[in-house]
């Protein structure tokens, strides 16, 4: 057997990013024109159960929020120009707790009037602002303050959060608790979000054994189908796990078929420099189309992004109507499937699934130990971030290379080196990709 004929396309990780990007932004431009949910399925979940989902309805605020002019203290509600010289001695005509009846609440505040207030209470017409109780005190019916107020201190204005009608989730948002705090307040008990894409996995390798399996002497448990399930699922993707593909071109071509009914097809292995890596070739001559075969990272360099149309590669009746279905080759390697994953595929997932794009989270951290490296690629290391906020320091754990999920496990996150650095300094900050 001979090499892949396929011609070889190593692009920078920055080029390869920019190619997934501009596929995840036809798939997303392709379903608006299709009318989204006639590509995506949609289904109506409950509120509990819709953490980490994707929003397909647009959310609007029922009424104003706040529905009134609430106040943000404890105190009391006053007229700001009664307060003008302190001490100031006003007369209390009443108390407002929050949820109090409107036909108990004073309808209006007087000059030379105040009415005690509590948080989340609703402010009386007439009263301008709220003083904290801490620079009151009462004596019967009259309340010294010792604390004048600008207009509008401590009252949020009714609808200043929101108007009523005025949208305050949109399509496309992957639901956070602060999304679902929203939705909860505008009613939505049950909420309508995307199906999940169905993302099929194809491993490859003869020395490749199913867990259940006692693996003989030379040969290895099937790790990579389980690692990226999890972050299939992390990323709001419903895995589909394929069965394990031996290195040989029919057997390959006849999975790569199946895998490409889902909506996306993740192959792990097969795509090195070997002789028997078989991935490329079979999807080349099934007439898949490759952006790219290569990106200049470590680990993960021999990582493959394409497409087949419709009717290609073997797939003449896709399960939906999509035009085309995208697959990635992802290296066997198990630290480079992972990292592979997260860099390329994720964003490719995060729009089949409906989700608007978002940018890559980060964050820095300054190095615990000087990093020597040979320049030529961007890297993503395994390391352990520790220490919280202006502590937190970042070190890379000692491993055997992109083979060691151990040292994976070990690791909390990635360290990020720039394709030009050759040393970084104890101390200096570097760019941590969380896991
Ligand atoms: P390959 O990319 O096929 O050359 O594989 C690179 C390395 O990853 C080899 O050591 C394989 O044995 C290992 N490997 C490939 N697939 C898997 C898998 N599904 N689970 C664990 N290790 C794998
Ligand atoms: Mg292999």
């Amino acid at each position: 057997m001979s090499a892949p004929p396929t011609n070889s396309i190593v692009l920078s990780f920055e080029d390869a990013r920019r190619v997934v990007e501009q596929q995840a932004a036809l798939i997303r431009a392709s379903e608006v024109q299709a009318g989204g949910s006639q590509v995506r399925g949609t289904e109506s979940v409950d509120l509990l159960s819709a953490a980490g989902r994707v929003l397909a309805e647009p959310v609007v605020a029922d009424r104003d929020i706040p529905p009134f002019p609430r106040s943000t203290r404890d105190g009391y509600a006053v007229r700001s120009a009664d307060l003008v010289q302190i001490p100031a001695t006003l007369a209390v005509i009443g108390e407002v707790k929050a949820g109090e009846k409107l036909d108990k609440i004073p309808s209006k505040i007087e000059s030379g009037q105040v009415a005690s207030i509590m948080t989340g209470a609703p402010v009386p017409a007439g009263a301008d602002a709220v003083v904290m109780v801490e620079y009151t005190s009462q004596h019967g019916t009259q309340v010294e303050i010792t604390r004048s107020v600008v207009p509008g201190e401590n009252i949020v204005p009714r609808g200043a959060e929101a108007r009523e009608n005025a949208l305050v989730l949109d399509r496309g948002l992957r639901l956070n608790e602060a999304a679902i705090a929203v939705a909860a307040s505008v009613g939505k008990s049950r909420i309508w979000v995307y199906e999940r894409p169905r993302v099929a996995v194809l491993t490859t390798g003869d020395e490749i054994v199913d867990v259940e399996a006692t693996p003989g002497p030379t040969q290895i448990r099937n790790s990579n189908s389980y690692s990226l399930a999890a972050q299939i699922q992390r990323a709001g993707g419903e895995p589909v796990l394929l069965s394990i593909a031996l290195d040989e071109l029919a057997g390959l071509r006849r999975l790569i078929a199946e895998g490409l009914k889902s909506d996306l097809l993740l192959l792990t292995g097969g795509v090195s420099m070997g002789r028997y890596d078989l991935v490329e070739q079979a999807l080349s001559e099934m007439g898949a189309e490759f952006f790219f075969t290569g990106a200049k990272i470590q680990p993960g360099r021999p990582v493959v992004f394409g497409k087949c149309g419709t009717g290609e590669c073997g797939a003449d009746t896709p399960v939906r109507e999509r035009p085309v279905t995208y697959f990635f080759g992802l290296p066997g390697n198990p630290v480079s499937t992972m990292v592979t994953f997260e860099l390329f595929a994720r964003p490719i997932l995060e729009a089949l699934a409906g989700q608007s794009p978002r940018q890559r989270r980060f964050l820095h951290a300054r190095l615990k130990r000087e990093v020597r490296v040979k320049p030529g690629l961007k890297r993503f290391l395994p390391a352990i971030l520790s220490g919280e906020f202006e502590q937190s320091q970042v070190e890379l754990v000692a491993w055997q290379g992109s083979g060691d999920i151990a040292a994976a496990a070990r690791a909390n996150c990635y360290i990020v080196i720039p394709a030009d650095r050759e040393r970084i300094a104890e101390g200096e900050w570097v760019a941590v990709m969380m896991r």
